[in-house]
This record gives structure tokens, sequence and C-alpha cells, in this order.
């Protein structure tokens, strides 16, 4: 992309409503704008890095064997009432009359809407396990929508179910659920650690929320610091097999870490007290099991292995990916703007050309950005004539990892300058090198979605 043909709004001034970084930073650089409280538009920087973190979970979800597929926005009342939440929910709940004065309501989460499908498809065990996800616009309406994405009313969730024979096979697609959110997390440079929950308005008694620690997180979070050195890694993982689910969820859940609503002082204090810590942290997601909460009020059965009808035994778990937008700027910033990690930036490198109207630097940058694209990045080239201090404090708010500055003094040396936006470094070379070395930079980062 051309920065000329592009559309960055990025503000110079820093906005007097926004109280936490991530906010400030994502309006400074032009990826949201406000259009009520709690909703917001995505401007095209902002749309970019939703549709990365959307195309990680994907392609993740896919990975555990999951199932991809979309439910609408609106949904029927009468849904809600046969699992007898729709007077349950209360006011955060968005409710609509449509023009046959029909109630209707904007979907906060979608367990009513998949059961019903499940019901009307399904009816042999044989067709289990099964897992069907999504990613939709959910509303809340939140009683104090705040901190930009953070808490809006409308909101991009990941959010799937499973449907089970047993509780013990449903079990099994709550630990690979737990894997396959500890890889998407780690893919987007994020530490999200699983904490023992409450299960709130979705009910059960099996739940578990991923945090990741900033200040400004809304939850009170208590762990043992050893809980912090855990990595998933790149490990391989068979997915299908529960001894190994199983071996991860017991590895990274054997430490005490809780939100405030389960917190226990005795068993917290049993924990060595220099590795004690209490904190706050971001709920970027939540994995439940709730056995047949829903099945059994709508009646989701399926014909088990004796012929008998049996309820399924089904869980649901989110992710927050709109939210998970705000968080990882929060996680990752320094005070001249944001630095995305390499999973998730919106555009791979950006070209800074220092004198632009130059015929050989405009040459040079020319030939760097086909050769960029060439590779299969996205490189963003600033081909404006604003001056280069202007430049660089642009490429510095909006985060991209890798910038590379070319300039007519360097280009009598054959070389452009490479530098690293996470440790300011740079390092000179010829533009083909610059080329090759981000491209392996992000080898391991390209992401195909699905
Ligand atoms: P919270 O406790 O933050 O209100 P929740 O527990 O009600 O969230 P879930 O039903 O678990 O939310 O939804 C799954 C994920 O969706 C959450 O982990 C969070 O990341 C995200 N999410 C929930 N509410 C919002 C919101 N108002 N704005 C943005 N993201 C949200
Ligand atoms: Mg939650």
């Amino acid at each position: 992309m051309r920065l000329s043909r592009y559309f960055l709004p990025v503000l110079k001034e820093t906005p007097a409503e926004a109280q936490i970084v991530s906010h400030r930073y994502m309006l400074r650089a032009g990826m949201i704008k406000q259009a009520s409280a709690g909703i917001y538009s995505w401007l095209p920087l902002g749309f970019k890095v939703l549709r990365k973190i959307e195309n990680i979970v994907h392609e993740e979800q896919v990975r555990a064997g999951h199932i991809p597929m979309l439910m609408p926005t609106l949904q029927s009342a009468d849904l809600w009432r046969e699992s007898g939440r729709y007077d349950d929910y209360g006011q955060e709940m968005l409710r609509v009359t449509d023009r046959h004065g029909r109630d209707m309501l904007y979907g906060p989460t979608n367990e009513e809407l998949i059961t019903d499908i499940f019901r009307s498809h399904v009816s042999s065990y044989r067709d289990l396990p099964l897992t069907l996800y999504h990613i939709q616009w959910k509303f809340r309406d939140e009683i104090r929508p705040r901190f930009g994405v953070m808490r809006g009313r409308e909101f991009l969730m990941k959010d799937g179910y499973n449907f089970d024979l047993t509780k013990e096979d449903a079990l099994h697609a709550y630990n690979r659920h737990l894997v396959s959110y500890l890889r998407t997390y780690e893919r987007m440079g994020l530490q999200a650690i699983p904490m023992r929950a409450d299960s709130g308005p979705i009910g059960g008694d099996d739940t578990h929320e991923f945090l990741v620690l900033a200040d400004t997180g809304e939850s009170e979070v208590f762990y043992d610091s050893q809980i912090t050195e855990l990595k998933f890694g790149d490990r391989e993982i068979d997915y299908d097999s529960r001894e190994q689910c199983q071996a991860v969820l017991e590895e990274f859940t054997s430490r005490y870490a809780r939100t405030d609503e389960t917190h226990d002082e005795a068993v917290f204090n049993q924990i060595p007290e220099g590795r004690r810590r209490v904190a706050r942290g971001i709920e970027v997601g939540q994995i439940f099991y709730f056995g047949t909460k829903y099945s059994e009020p709508m009646g989701a059965t399926v014909q088990g292995p004796d012929g008998k009808a049996v309820p399924v035994h089904m869980g649901s778990h989110g992710i927050g990916v709109s939210r998970l937008v705000g968080a990882i700027i929060e996680a990752s910033h320094d005070d001249r703007g944001i630095i995305w990690p390499e999973g998730v930036t919106p555009f791979h490198v950006g070209i800074v050309n220092l004198k632009s109207g130059d015929a050989e630097a405009d040459a040079a940058c020319e030939s760097l950005y086909a050769a960029l694209e060439a590779k299969g990045l996205e490189p963003l080239y600033d081909d404006t004539d604003e001056r280069a201090g202007g430049k660089f404090a642009t490429m510095d708010l909006i985060g991209l990892p890798w910038r590379i500055t070319v300039g007519p003094r360097g280009l009598k040396n054959g070389v452009v300058e490479l530098t690293s936006r996470r440790t300011g470094e740079s390092e000179e070379m010829s533009p083909e090198a610059a080329v090759e070395r981000v491209a392996q930079i992000y080898a391991p980062h390209m992401v195909r979605g699905i």
C-alpha cells in the first residue's frame, strides 16, 4: 500500500476522552472512530489488525478440528424463551421488535441458536463429536462501555460450541479448546493465562478465563508467579489425543491462578510468599463446560448406542476478537506508539523515503516495494512529501515492527537501513538483503486464514 493512496487519518493531539493507552493509540493511529457509545467504525488500519486476529483464530480452530460457520446477529426471542434466558438476561440484551410485532434480539451470545441448528439436523451419536464455531458481532448493552474496544457494546467474538455424547467427551472438547487457545494467543505475541473463573449467566461448573496481565485490566487476579514461565511454544499436539490435551491442561492449570470471583485466600497463602502475585488482567477469552443446561430444555438429544435418546453434553468457548486489538496494544507499546507483534501487524514493513521526488530514492523505494510484494509481504510505503521527522513519527505511532529507510546518502553506498521498532536498532544493508531478512522474519508468521 502506498500511503499517498491510503486512508490513515492519524491525530496529532491526544484525544481527551481516552483513559487508557490502547484507546488513545487506536484513535491517534486512525484505527477506529466512535460511532456512538461503545460502538465503533473500524477504519482501514484497525480493520486490517482485526482481520489478522480473526485469521489466526480461524487457523487455530480449524487445526483443532472445529468447524467454521456463520450465524446471524439478529435472533428470534422465541428460542431464548425456550432456554429460559429471555427474561434472565436482563438489560444487557438489546431487544427489538420487527414490523410484524415479533420480538427479536441482537445476539449477546449464541447457545440457543446453535442448539436449535443442532437439534434440527443431528440425531445420532454417530455424528458426534461435533464442534461448530463462528466469528460474529455481538451486542451487549453494557451499562458502562469504556476503554474503547475493550468494553464495547457491539464487539466481535469468536464463539464455539461442542456437542458430545458423554461428559467425558465434552471434557476432552474443553481441554482441546484450552490447548488451541494457548496456541492462538501466543501467535498474537500474547501471554494469556488460564485462570479458574466464575461461570456467570452462561452457567455451568467448569470454566477458565484467559487473562492478559496489564495494569489497566478490569479483573483482579491472584496467581503463582511460576505460571508466567510456562510457554506452549511450537510443540506438536494431536488434538484427538485425550492424554495429550489433558496433560497440557494439567501443566497450565496446576499452579494457582484465579480471578477475584473464585479466589481463595487460604489456598493462595500456601504458595511461598515470594511467588504470590496480585495483579490486574484483561479477559480475552473464556471456556465453559455446562453439560445439558441447554440441550435438556431445548430437546437437543441424540440416539445413543443403546437406542435411547439422551441430551447432548455441551460447552461454549469464546475469544474476544475485537477486545484483543486493545489488549495487544496494552501489552506492547512505548511512549511513541504501538509496537505490533509480527503475527498481527497490519503491514509487515514500512518503507520511508527520505527524499520523495529524488529520482534515485523514488526508484529504489519502488523496487523495494515490488520485491517485498513479490515475497507475499505487505509493505506500507510512505511516498508522501512530509518531512522525514513526521514520517518516522507516523511509523512509530502505527507500530509496524520493521522499517526500511531509503535516502540518497545511503543509496550512494548501495545501502538502505532496516530498523526494529521494538529495539530501535538499525542495520545498513543492500536493498536485496533487507527484503530477504524481512521475508525470513515473517516466514513463521504468514497466516492463511480460512
Ligand atoms: P466480561 O466479564 O469482560 O464482561 P464476559 O465474561 O461477560 O466478559 P464472555 O461471555 O466470556 O464475556 O465472552 C467471551 C469474550 O468476549 C470475553 O472473554 C471477552 O474477551 C469478550 N467480551 C465480552 N464482553 C465484551 C465487551 N463488552 N466488549 C468487548 N469484548 C467483550
Ligand atoms: Mg467471560
